[in-house]
């Protein structure tokens, strides 16, 4: 039995008005609702959250896969060009070797000292760019990893928070229909207005009088109201927020 339940089971034993003893469980039904029905929506949200965060992880990973691709073009690319590059230097150094001035010599050092130039700088590059890939494919294999037991966990979390779903809507089902059927008990006088209250009010529509201040909205109250809502045969409501209140002396 909850805490309230049990200062319920209490008021039961007192002497007061039977009215207000039926809201008090029905209150009592009503907060074990919300309770439950909170507890099922937190799961959803938590099952929600982990579904976005290995998803998010999911997409950081493709996005990474995509880049080492493109990244693995272009170094097949370059590579094709150092030896395009390459072979254009072989000939030219062969052609060279052939050649007899030495303008047409030094014409064709000078050409070949371009290339060899451009020769380099493209061999430094792709080395830079062999070395990122690396990076990127070890990246790659440690997120597949963290991925697939980020997965594992991921998948028990949400097996354990459908559980809790389940169990909580079976709570608050089971709570709301022994509110719906005790409603039928309550007096006819207050019956549509106190579920009304209790609904729009958070669930809470009835209260204790303590020190002339009431429960529910904790203002003061007239002394009067106070006084009248120790008695057993009437039914009292809070100036203040129109909750019912009662008094226990
Ligand atoms: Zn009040």
């Amino acid at each position: 039995m909850t805490n309230e339940g049990q200062a319920i089971a209490v008021y039961l034993e007192l002497k007061m008005n039977k009215d207000i003893k039926t809201m008090l469980e029905l209150q009592s039904f009503w907060s074990d609702v919300l309770k439950s029905s909170a507890a099922a929506e937190r799961c959803k949200e938590d099952i929600l959250l982990r579904r976005n965060e290995l998803r998010e992880r999911e997409a950081e990973y493709s996005e990474l896969t995509q880049t080492a691709a493109k990244r693995r073009k272009t170094i097949k690319e370059k590579e094709f060009l150092l030896n395009e590059l390459d072979q254009k230097i072989k000939k030219l150094e062969d052609r060279k070797n052939l050649l007899k001035t030495q303008r047409e010599t030094d014409a064709v050092q000078s050409e070949l000292d371009a290339l060899k130039k451009e020769d380099g700088d493209l061999e430094s590059e792709l080395i830079s760019l062999i070395d990122i890939l690396a990076q990127e494919d070890e990246r790659l294999r440690a997120m597949l990893q963290e991925i697939e037991s980020q997965r594992a966990v991921t998948g028990k979390a949400i097996e354990e928070l459908e559980a809790g779903i389940k169990l909580n809507e079976e709570t608050a089902a089971r709570n709301r229909e022994s509110y719906d059927s005790l409603l039928g008990v309550l007096d006819g006088a207050y019956r549509p207005r106190f579920d009304k209250l209790l609904k729009a009010k958070n669930g809470k529509a009835v209260g204790e009088v303590t020190n002339e201040i009431c429960g529910v909205c904790n203002f003061k109250i007239p002394s009067y109201l106070a006084s009248d809502a120790v008695h057993e045969s009437n039914v009292v409501i809070c100036t203040n927020c129109g909750s019912y209140i009662y008094r226990l002396e």
